[in-house]
């Protein structure tokens, strides 16, 4: 396949004027004799999104514990353009945890064959159980344990290697240094649901925590004589965060300034989306607690804490560039290659490179989505 008269996004942040060739699923410098030519009329030619931190969609969400849940939420996200996925894990019991990440482990074995126009399930982030019962957001208190060493390896374990992040609340732990010690570089590990000073998430950040879950929420407010974790992370070069750019739970402002902050390639864009999103209004469930949904903005039933977005990936991301006025160049490396970073797959996902997976996506310059390719092959939109 060849898709001529597009501007094509570089592994330097820039559109460039030009084609891209694919075969056998992969990008390819030269264009394979006798394939389909596609006119891409001068439409931008971008990565296929990879989301780290969604819940679902289309009804469904990652903890119901199915494979069909699984198949049908990597559906819907191929089909707007997220290529890529890790979807996130609520705070619930320990047995239930254990069962949906063996759960996804099982549907990532034969996802290839029997869910070929499905996202490619790149990983699990998960936000609970070891968060903070005062931070808990919408997650379900009763199910918030101190963490410990040996559960997390039966997470790890139970999922195959498919969890990339595991969050933690470190000052609601005396032994968070010892955690974060003995699981570095087994997972990436996250401060999420946190109620932790600047102090605290300093000292877990130098301790090896390298993660941030959605920064701004379910965090302290970052104020000049307390700047809680995220002055903590704007100071830790090594550190990366998540910014849920729905235009519901962070203000435009803010959002500017933390790209003025931070610096962009530690920055990534999220949905944090549950399953109400491609649905219509009204009540849902969100970890076994009631949603209730409206508009953009989903928030519990019970004390109206938000409760996830209800906007995938690729609106963020345009929500990002048409309301936030960040860079469409900045968005999208903060929606495709970080993410691919971050979750370790950058070596074959994340930008448009031959050799890697041909996963794609052709917005107008009105960023309206012309078409998705995931592997290679047309996903209609
Ligand atoms: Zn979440």
């Amino acid at each position: 396949m060849l898709i001529k008269n597009v501007k094509v996004y570089t592994e330097e942040k820039t559109f460039q004027d030009g084609e891209i060739a694919i075969e056998n699923g992969r990008f390819v410098k030269d264009f394979p004799a006798g394939g389909k030519v596609i006119d891409g009329g001068g439409c931008y030619a971008i990565p296929g999104l990879i989301d780290l931190h969604f819940h679902g969609c289309k009804g469904f969400d990652f903890c119901d514990g199915t494979e069909e849940a699984i198949a049908e939420i990597a559906r819907y996200e191929a089909a707007v353009g997220v290529t890529g996925i890790a979807p996130a894990t609520m705070t619930l019991p320990v047995e239930e945890l254990l069962h949906i990440l063996s759960t996804a482990a099982s549907y990532k074995e034969t996802a290839k064959e029997e869910n070929p126009k499905g996202a490619e399930l790149l990983g699990i982030n998960m936000e609970g159980p070891f968060i903070s019962a005062k931070k808990k957001g919408a997650q379900d208190a009763r199910h918030i344990l101190a963490c410990r060493v040996d559960t997390c390896r039966e997470f790890l374990k139970a999922s195959q290697g498919l969890v990339k992040f595991i969050g933690i609340a470190p000052e609601e732990n005396a032994q968070a240094t010892e955690f974060i010690r003995q699981m570095k570089g087994q997972v990436h590990i996250s401060l999420a649901h946190t109620n932790a000073d600047y102090d605290t998430a300093m000292a877990a950040f130098a301790s090896g925590a390298d993660h941030v879950v959605h920064l701004y929420n379910a965090m302290p407010a970052f104020t000049h004589r307390a700047p809680g974790v995220v002055g903590a992370t704007a100071d830790s070069p090594h550190v990366r965060a998540e910014l849920i750019c729905d235009g519901v739970h962070i203000h435009p402002s803010v959002v500017r300034a933390t790209f003025r902050m931070i610096d962009e390639d530690r920055l990534l864009l999220i949905s944090d989306s549950m399953r109400a999103t491609g649905m219509p209004n009204g009540r849902y469930t969100l970890g076994g607690l009631e949603v209730e949904v409206l508009g953009n903005r989903a928030s519990l039933v019970k004390g109206g804490a938000l409760a996830g977005s209800v906007t995938n990936l690729m609106d963020c991301m345009k929500i990002a560039v048409q309301k936030m006025r960040l860079p469409l160049e900045t968005a999208v490396a903060c929606a495709t290659m970080q993410p691919a970073k971050a979750l370790g797959v950058y070596e074959s996902r994340g930008s448009l490179t031959p050799g890697k997976a041909a996963d794609l996506v052709l917005l107008t310059r009105d960023l309206k989505t012309q078409l998705v390719i995931k592997d290679g092959k047309e996903i209609t939109v």
